[in-house]
């Protein structure tokens, strides 16, 4: 029957429009999302590994589609970044952001914030301007608003300029994040000269590293790295009870993942976090 499934749908399709699982957007059609305020900010919370304190929330976007659906960013950010238009995107994203971030603030969830930036939005001149402004505007303390940051990104070759202005967010009080650790090969040494405060041990190394010696490997050398230079360290895609076993067994503070919660609909936080707190309970 799936084989017959899959012929019918062969002679269904039309060529000339996709199904949106496929279908490859243009530096337009992300434009027009842009200006038409399409992009949704949806956040997953981050908690306390120890207390399951909810320490705070990332952001990651998601296109509204009036077509094709919810659109997942691996699917429009590479495009944005290559046309020019990411620092329109990062602006979107990090005003909704900011502005969410001070609702939450005045009503007594003291969250904090992250936000996924690439080199290019810090190079481009007024990214610490636009930063300082939103939070002002919002009445938001700047140590609650993380920037982050992949770790290829930070140790590539054109980190120089980029990494005077991380030091000088770090002066105004941002946090900064290095995401996606252990994929990018930074050593000691490097990762001593920019004034991190928190490591991202990327999921790749952290779902199911109970149980396989090599990324077991490496998400011990990443969390003692981290520790070393007195950064909190953020365990990525934790999937499953196994998975926060080991975070607690080593000492990881923090975890994200689909075991804690799905990225949400900023709306729809509040009902998670009494359910979480229900499950720390338990
Ligand atoms: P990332 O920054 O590494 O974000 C974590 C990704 O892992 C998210 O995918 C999240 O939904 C997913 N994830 C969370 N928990 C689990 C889990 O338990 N298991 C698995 N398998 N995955 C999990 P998402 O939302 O599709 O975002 C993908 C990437 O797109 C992000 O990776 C980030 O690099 C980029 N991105 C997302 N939003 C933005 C944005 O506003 N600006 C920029 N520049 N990049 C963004
Ligand atoms: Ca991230
Ligand atoms: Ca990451
Ligand atoms: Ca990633």
């Amino acid at each position: 029957p799936d084989k017959l499934a899959e012929i019918l749908r062969g002679w269904t399709v039309d060529a000339s429009n996709p199904p949106p699982s496929r279908k490859i957007y243009s530096a337009d059609d992300i434009k027009s999302a842009i200006a038409h305020q399409e992009l949704v900010n949806y956040y997953q919370p981050k908690v306390s590994v120890e207390n399951g304190d909810v320490i705070g929330v990332e952001t990651l976007v998601r296109w509204h589609h009036p077509k094709d659906g919810v659109i997942m960013p691996d699917r429009f950010i590479h495009i944005a970044e290559d046309n020019n238009l990411i620092d329109d995107l990062t602006h979107l994203v990090l005003t909704q952001a900011i502005v969410q971030a001070g609702k939450w603030h005045q009503s007594g969830l003291t969250l904090r914030v992250s936000i996924n930036v690439t080199m290019d939005n810090l190079a481009s001149l007024n990214f610490q301007d636009m930063v300082v402004n939103l939070v002002n505007e919002n009445n938001l303390p700047p140590q609650k608003i993380v920037i982050e940051i992949t770790e290829s990104q930070v140790m590539g070759p054109d980190a120089r300029i980029p990494l005077e202005i991380l030091t000088r967010l770090r002066l105004k009080r941002f946090h900064l994040s290095i995401d996606d650790f252990g994929t990018g090969h930074s050593s000691l040494a490097q990762l001593r000269d920019i004034p991190f405060n928190e490591l991202k041990i990327d999921q790749g190394f952290v779902h199911r590293a109970w149980s396989d010696d090599t990324l077991r490997a490496i998400y011990d050398a990443s969390l003692a790295m981290g520790k070393q230079l007195g950064m909190d360290i953020v365990a990525e895609g934790v999937e499953d009870r196994d998975d926060w076993e080991l975070l607690r067994q080593t000492g990881c503070d923090m975890a994200q993942g689909n075991f804690i919660s799905e990225p949400l609909l900023a709306d729809d936080l509040p009902r998670w976090m009494d359910e979480w707190q229900n499950r720390v309970r338990a």
